[in-house]
């Protein structure tokens, strides 16, 4: 009989060594799954702790696509180090609330230095810059509309959206639809949402903008906000973001940068200048729990205009809220969208002092050097790279897909059914379905990016078998 810490212990220092010897992607039948859940847990009687982790672990083993393999190119889903399972682990065991500051003073300020540091790397100003942790980056995004709002119409909070007018946000087709979303939620509608055109490498055409810009302006409309993309989810690309920021000066419009995934390549000398004009962004959304390599959980939203934060969420609670510890201090839930705060900015504080500010901006930078060896393998293997990122993102088609010899999808079925590698597929700029291949491990080293090109060139090589 063990008890659940070592029951825990034991997994932690399994999994790291047999995550690399998992399929990455196994078939799951939902019946089959569902039943067999149903017929280990009734809840008729109660189990041992360290009986139900074991089952679990088990279930997560055999039925998950595994995010942290280093042969999963997927979704910006990173591996964790044990930095960031630690973090995690303290926040649960603690339970720190960090609505009010007075409550959870240490963890309060440890976020606040975590945000202090990644605020400078972003370039913009220390001491007039608002930040705080989010759950992700689409709490982040919504943040910054609602902050936008507010910097704009000050009377919003109390008389609502009748004051605001025929608002227009920019974005485009490329952007993520967590916009789609705050459209929605917000009450402003999707009819909102203005997607300007992409040039041929996808990013902002932004004489398209402009011209949008003035048309609107003349027709009555309201242009609110620009939204850059720094790393879009599809193709990873960065939209010119000196010229958006150009074009939002000139209009009074609010620049809001979307680096969720993106905004990790601001720690990386070599990749910074890739996101210049970022410092001049309005807000910045951007997920630690993306490239920074940290659970789930953790996005982080910048703003430089701390009022506009005030007003947009700021509520009198006396009756029951502590007392504010003084002026030197933040009180979270006067600042953001949430109450109740769990400490999710522990995990992404001890990742960043246990690697040092070097050592994470290694690990990002390697994963990007990583990218560039990828589209070497595919290019000498004849496929054909149709997206421009410095960062790790590739999407990429073949002559055979072109001429309609087979798809993305035949390519996938197989892919997956094989478990080696996992890798999706996207349509950039409303063209044509490609491939899509994103670094999202630190533990993703050369052997594994040429395992990605032999498991695509034995399928597309693979005789086809045609039904009669
Ligand atoms: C992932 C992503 C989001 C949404 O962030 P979540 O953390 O999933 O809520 C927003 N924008 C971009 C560019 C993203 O890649």
């Amino acid at each position: 009989m063990s008890n659940v810490w070592q029951e825990l212990q034991r997994e932690a220092e399994e999994l790291a060594i047999e995550m690399r010897t998992l399929p990455v992607v196994r078939p799951v039948s939902a019946v089959a799954l569902r039943g067999d859940i149903e017929s280990r847990f009734n809840f008729a009687a109660p189990i041992a702790l360290d009986e139900i982790t074991r089952a679990v672990a088990d279930l997560f083993r055999s039925s998950h696509v595994q995010v942290t393999h280093p042969r999963y190119f997927g979704l910006f889903n990173p591996s964790v180090r044990n930095a960031g399972i630690a973090g995690d682990t303290l926040a649960a065991l603690y339970n720190p609330q960090l609505a009010a500051w007075s409550h959870a003073p240490a963890a309060n300020e440890l976020e606040r230095l975590t945000l202090r540091h990644f605020t400078k790397a972003l370039g913009l100003p220390l001491d007039t810059t608002s930040a705080n942790f989010t759950s992700g980056g689409q709490e982040a995004n919504t943040s910054a509309v609602l902050v936008a709002l507010a910097d704009r119409f000050p009377d919003l909070a109390r008389s609502g959206l009748s004051v605001a007018g025929d608002l227009v946000i920019y974005l485009t087709s490329e952007s993520h639809h967590s916009f789609v979303k705050i459209a929605k939620m917000s009450g402003l509608g999707t009819r909102a949402l203005c997607h300007v055109p992409v040039t041929a490498d996808f990013a902002a055409d932004v004489a398209a903008l402009r011209d949008q810009i003035e048309t609107d302006l003349r027709s009555g409309r309201r242009p609110f906000m620009i939204v850059g993309t720094a790393g879009t989810t599809g193709g990873g690309t960065i939209d010119p973001l000196s010229a958006l920021a150009d074009l939002a000066a000139e209009f009074k419009i609010w620049f809001h940068v979307d680096a969720a995934w993106g905004g990790a390549a601001a720690l990386v000398p070599r990749l910074r200048p890739a996101l210049n004009g970022i410092e001049r962004a309005s807000s910045v959304t951007w997920d630690a729990h993306k490239w920074l390599s940290v659970p789930m959980g953790a996005g982080m939203f910048f703003c430089r205009a701390p009022e506009a934060v005030r007003r947009a969420f700021d509520v009198s609670a006396t009756s029951y809220m502590p007392e504010s510890a003084g002026a030197e201090t933040i009180d979270p839930y006067s600042m953001t969208m949430q109450w109740t705060r769990r400490a999710t900015g522990l995990k992404v504080f001890m990742t960043l002092a246990e690697l040092g500010a070097a050592g994470l901006a290694e690990m990002i930078d390697g994963q990007a050097r990583m990218g560039d060896r990828l589209r070497i393998h595919l290019r000498e293997a004849g496929w054909i790279i149709v997206n421009e990122s410095p960062l790790p993102l590739v999407c990429f088609t073949h002559p055979d897909i072109r001429a309609g010899r087979l798809t993305t999808t035949d390519i996938l079925r197989e892919v997956y059914a094989r478990g080696r590698v996992w890798i999706s597929d996207a349509v950039l700029g409303g063209k044509e379905r490609v491939l899509r291949a994103c670094i999202t491990s630190f533990r993703t080293e050369e052997r594994d990016v040429v395992a990605l090109v032999e498991e695509i060139e034995s399928v597309r090589q693979r005789p086809k078998v045609v039904a009669v």
